[in-house]
């Protein structure tokens, strides 16, 4: 059975590079009918952000990303917090050291720095493996009376992996082929720590392999880390999952990766929801920026992917058909806010009338007016218009609030010297007309216009004018006929006294 994680460290708001790994994770699940678990790796205490984990949870239920698994949904593998888990993972330390596939070290930081910079000034670059081991602190080096004796004095110690000597590896990444990786360019990297903690590369393996993972989806960044993790998988003797390292998301003009700080500078989110730092900074969110989740999903999911046909609008569970991981690409994904917009755009014209209706409602509540208005007829008239639900305000706020002036440009080329006598008879009209409809209103007007071969841009002009305060909005008639003839005619008056 396809099971796949994902596997944020809570060290911050999650960004939609993390969401887009989060939803192809899910895609794929979905697609062959598997699971899709979240799994907290909080095992970095320094890097930890108090509020991230709600984040990144609340980010995914209103993007509608659901796990079967994880903080909050346990199942059999649980618990899916790492710092829950600690206890776990130093048994598995030990049997990679008594497999000798890793060794004790006890260098400090200064002496670590002090051979890179040696290394620097003889313009070579430190690479603690098999180069330099034997001339280090460490289980390797010396003896074993030494390394007990330093153990039970509790000096500080790291467990590192022993990196195996000039073996090239044939690794296969689902997006990118075969990878070729000489193991002399590896670090034996650290997996465990004396205070008790495993590192990412430990925990995460560990991890893995006792929640059944079976494909890792995950970011480009981590692409430099599939080597050790495959040489941990053998060292275990486990089955190692296979994997697929998504492409990175770029700047909109292509060159450099997106950035946290990109967002401020486009005057776009990059990030699910509103997040304020420690220090009171407020990065913008989708969510509060009126963005329907929708929308959201179907931009990310063509972040690095495409069915391979013309269609761009998906809902989530036409993405689960769609999806492929080998129709993913390796090149960077351009991210592209005009084209969010877009999406957004046309998601708002799927949501009902009622439903926006009733969303305008609480919005028109928040400044204060009460209406008896036909909300649903007023919305479904400007949502063409429309991306968010703040632009229907911006679009038709006219029909709450009587203009109280009006653009002077279009007012200059309107009101004529003759416009008052002209919108006084379409006063009359309007109040000999056998009802207040749009079809009758524009039937009796338009008839009066043509049979006195007026023009109509001198009278519809000044009516829009006189309704809206601007020369915008939908058919004038249908503004006569919502506002009622009470208010269309005060407005005309007004406009002309
Ligand atoms: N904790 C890692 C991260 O923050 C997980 C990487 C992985 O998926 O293996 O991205």
């Amino acid at each position: 059975k396809v099971r796949v994680r994902f596997a944020p460290s809570p060290t911050g708001p999650l960004h939609i590079g993390g969401v887009r790994t989060a939803l192809f994770n899910y895609l794929f699940a979905k697609k062959h009918g598997g699971d899709f678990l979240l799994r907290i790796e909080d095992t970095d205490q320094n890097r930890y952000v108090p509020g991230a984990e709600d984040y990144i949870i609340e980010a995914l239920n209103w993007l509608n990303i659901p796990y079967d698994e994880g903080p909050g949904k346990e199942g059999d593998c649980g618990p899916y917090r790492q710092s829950e888990r600690k206890e776990l993972y130093k048994q598995y330390a030990d049997q990679l050291l008594a497999s000798e596939n890793a060794y004790y070290a006890f260098d400090t930081a200064e002496e670590l720095d002090a051979h890179r910079k040696d290394h620097e000034a003889k313009k070579k670059t430190f690479i603690y493996n098999w180069h330099n081991r034997l001339k280090l602190k460490n289980s390797l080096s010396l003896s074993k009376e030494e390394v007990q004796a330093k153990i039970a004095a509790g000096d500080a110690y790291v467990i590192r992996f022993k990196s195996p000597e000039a073996e090239t590896l044939h690794l296969k990444d689902i997006i990118r082929g075969g990878v070729q990786i000489d193991t002399n360019v590896l670090d034996d990297k650290v997996l465990f720590k004396s205070d008790g903690m495993p590192t990412y590369h430990l925990a995460n393996i560990v991890d893995d392999h006792l929640m059944n993972i079976t494909h890792v989806i995950r970011g480009e960044e981590w692409l430099p880390s599939m080597a050790l993790h495959v040489l941990l998988y053998r060292a275990f003797g486990w089955d190692a999952p296979k994997f697929a390292h998504l492409p990175l998301i770029m700047k909109p003009e292509g060159k450099g990766k997106l950035s946290k700080r990109d967002g401020d500078k486009m005057g776009f989110p990059v990030f699910p929801l509103q997040w304020k730092t420690a220090e009171g900074d407020l990065f913008a969110g989708y969510r509060e920026d009126g963005y329907l989740p929708e929308a959201v999903v179907n931009m990310l999911a063509f972040l690095g992917w495409n069915p391979g046909t013309e269609q761009e609008i998906f809902s989530l569970e036409a993405l689960v058909q769609a999806f492929e991981l080998e129709r993913v690409h390796k090149g960077g994904a351009k991210f592209d806010p005009e084209k969010t917009k877009w999406f957004q755009h046309q998601y708002l014209q799927e949501v009902d009338n009622a439903t926006l209706a009733e969303q305008f409602s609480s919005l028109l509540k928040e400044k204060n007016i009460t209406t008896t208005l036909d909300l649903p007829f007023i919305v479904s008239l400007l949502k063409e218009r429309s991306t968010f639900l703040n632009d229907v305000w911006d679009q038709g706020s006219f029909f709450f609030q009587t203009p109280s002036s009006y653009d002077e440009k279009a007012s200059a080329k309107a009101f004529k010297p003759e416009t008052p006598e002209l919108l006084s008879e379409v006063v009359t009209l309007m109040k000999g007309a056998s009802d207040f409809s749009a079809a009758t209103l524009s039937e009796v007007i338009k008839g009066w216009i043509t049979a006195q071969g007026i023009g109509f841009g001198k009278v519809m002009m000044p009516l829009r004018l006189a309704l809206v305060g601007e020369m915008k909005g939908p058919d004038v008639f249908d503004i006569a006929a919502i506002l009622g003839k009470e208010e269309t005619i005060l407005r005309i008056e007004n406009a002309v006294q």
